[in-house]
């Protein structure tokens, strides 16, 4: 590995993550994308690295290209903090190499040349400053690198609520746009490695852009016909891919107890909801009959009873509803169906 960036290889269902040419991390094929733009590591990647570049420590000096051996050295500490490497890897190598451009042109210059660009094509503008020092210089990086991150989220959570089947229009219309424009994505470079054992070529990507990630990512899914789905728990909803076709929940943390994963949480909390159900219907029951029995013998109450019967009817599903949610006791929901009798009249 000689520069900076992610590199990756693809074996039938597994995106391989290379630390080194001989060893590397396998996730499923399409799941690094889920953890990269969900959750924590999508926000260390655009509210944590922010903060740290406004942190900058040297304010003053200005900008010059010898100047930026340092703030390369600190962008590079930024992006230490985040446990997930690949998507440290990722978030650096496209930084970096937004850094490499833009003072590679001279920041006027390359402003210059980008208004003009999004003038013609009337598209996100940049604000446009001087830039002074070094820090300038940063905040202007990280506003590219946030476009690049966007970018990449906004095609991931296209394509996947496309594939998971629950796309609104705009989704159709942010993936058409990611689709024309993938022929121009920067930053995939691409080796050959020679495996001696397979006597075999095997290309090596080496990703620096997020949106490009994603692109090559979709690729080997469409080739391999992987497709995202989404967690059937409602509090998640996270996508997620898996090789069953009948998988309902996700690998991650739940919500509900970030201890277990959805997949193994859910199923026990769907069947402890059944189980409450059951109860609660059973109870139901009980009280209906009770009813009858007393109408049965009291034809006078006739009326009264029909009262309590229907209010049972109307108001069953919303009571069950709040014990299921945990707003009332099962304790709770019996005592209201006892309270649903004539009152005995006292003292007389
Ligand atoms: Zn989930």
């Amino acid at each position: 590995m000689d520069s900076f960036g992610l590199y990756l290889m693809f074996f039938m269902l597994a995106t391989r993550v290379m630390p080194s040419p001989n060893e590397g991390v396998d996730y499923p094929l399409g799941m690094l994308s889920c953890r990269i733009f969900q959750g924590e590591t999508y926000r260390d990647l655009s509210c944590v690295i922010r903060k740290k570049v406004l942190m900058y420590p040297d304010s003053d000096t200005l900008y010059s290209a010898s100047a930026l051996g340092e703030a390369k050295e600190y962008i590079t500490q930024c992006f230490r903090h985040d446990e997930f490497q690949p998507a440290s890897h990722l978030g650096l190598a496209s930084f970096i190499r937004i850094m490499n451009t833009i003072s590679y042109y001279d920041p006027d210059e390359y402003l210059y040349q980008i208004e003009c660009e999004f003038e013609q094509e009337n598209e996100l503008m940049i604000p446009v400053s001087a830039v002074l020092t070094v820090k300038d210089f940063l905040k202007l990086c990280y506003d590219f690198y946030l476009v690049d991150l966007v970018n990449g989220h906004d095609a991931f959570v296209a394509l996947a609520s496309i594939q998971a089947g629950m796309n609104a229009g705009a989704d159709n219309e942010v993936c058409s746009r990611f689709v024309a424009k993938t022929k121009e994505l920067p930053a995939v470079e691409m080796k050959l490695v020679y495996d001696p054992e397979k006597t075999t070529f095997n290309p090596i990507y080496r990703v620096t852009s997020f949106e490009a990630y994603m692109g090559l990512e979709y690729m080997r899914m469409l080739d391999q016909n992987v497709k995202f789905r989404r967690c059937q728990n409602p509090a998640c909803g996270k996508f997620f891919v898996a090789q069953r076709t009948t998988a309902k929940y996700c690998d991650f943390p739940s919500p509900q107890n970030e201890q277990k994963t959805c997949k193994e949480l859910y199923p026990q909390i769907v069947s402890r909801e059944k189980m409450t159900r059951d109860i609660l219907l059973k109870s139901i029951r009980g009280a209906q009959s009770r009813l009858y029995n007393v109408r049965r013998r009291h034809p006078e109450q006739y009326e009264e009873i029909n009262k309590f019967l229907d209010e049972i009817e109307a108001q069953r599903e919303s009571m069950s509803e709040k014990v299921v949610t945990g707003e009332l006791t099962v304790t709770d929901f019996n005592r209201w169906l006892e309270s649903l009798k004539i009152k005995k009249a006292r003292n007389k």
